[in-house]
């Protein structure tokens, strides 16, 4: 075995294909998700299927009651927790600042940047060589949003997502020397249904002449970046923000 991973919003997406190949280069892998139960349970048949090891657990991110049940599974069912891939995030739905109301922000921001950074303690908890754990990795999701800003569509969430960036940065310093790198992706324009969910569904066809490389990204292209930074392959980096944008 690999290790042990936890994918938050492994259901669907870009977690979904991460817990998937992260299944395949041999972690036992634990698949949160908050309502698609189907979903969630489809990518862990097929994970079975393939002869991998999976452990479901629902639970939002944004709760710190939910995150501790989260990792609870994690420790009875697989083990000592090597990896954490903080994915599970919102958009909220597209709209100009005028349209969001305090409800809609501390929800973008408790789901993106609260949930990231409680699942983070959790995982140094376990992991940090000062708290007696072995070491481990942790990739945050980011969005190249963060740095573009999201202007008429989605500014609580570009907000957020610098969050993660400010974050990745000052974690992977604070945990350097027990053992834990930290390191994010930057995602650009991805083809899952987050799009859809922000009622955005022509998104991506609309965006598609503003990248460099003319397409959209997979899943799984951000599964591999994801899975390398996990890897023993990056272990100098720790505080990187890796694109993966087609040149955009
Ligand atoms: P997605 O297809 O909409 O899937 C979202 C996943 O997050 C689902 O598994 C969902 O679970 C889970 N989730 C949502 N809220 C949650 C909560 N409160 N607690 C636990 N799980 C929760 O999203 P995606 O496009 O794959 O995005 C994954 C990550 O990449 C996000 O952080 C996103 O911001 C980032 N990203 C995406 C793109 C893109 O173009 N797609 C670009 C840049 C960054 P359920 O299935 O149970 O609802």
């Amino acid at each position: 075995m690999t290790g042990v991973a936890l994918i938050t919003g492994g259901s669907r997406g870009i977690g979904a294909a991460t817990a998937k190949l992260a299944a395949r280069r041999g972690y036992a892998v634990c698949i949160n998700y908050v309502s698609r139960e189907d979903r969630a349970r489809k990518v862990a048949d097929e994970i079975r299927r393939e002869g991998g090891s999976v452990a479901l657990a629902q639970g939002d991110v944004a709760s710190e009651d939910d995150v501790l049940r989260i990792f609870d599974v994690v420790d009875r069912e697989l083990g000592p927790l090597t990896a954490l891939v903080n994915n599970a995030g919102i958009t909220g739905n597209a709209s100009r600042l005028e349209g969001y109301d305090a409800a809609a922000i501390r929800r973008i921001l408790d789901v993106n940047v609260t949930g990231t950074l409680l699942c983070s303690r959790e995982a140094v908890k376990r992991m940090s060589t000062k708290h007696g754990g072995k070491g481990g990795a942790i990739v945050n999701l980011s969005s190249v949003a963060a740095v573009l800003g999201g202007a008429n569509q989605w500014t609580a969430y570009a907000a957020a997502k610098g969050a993660i960036n400010s974050f990745t940065v000052g974690l992977a310093r604070e945990v350097a020397g027990e053992g834990i790198r930290v390191n994010a992706i930057s995602p650009g324009l991805i083809d899952t249904e987050i799009h859809a969910a922000a009622g955005l569904g022509d998104r991506l066809q609309k965006m598609l002449p503003m990248i460099p490389m003319g397409r959209i990204g997979t899943p799984e292209e951000c599964a591999e970046a994801i899975l390398w930074l996990l890897s023993g392959e990056a272990a100098y980096m720790t505080g990187a923000i890796l694109p993966l944008t087609g040149g955009r």
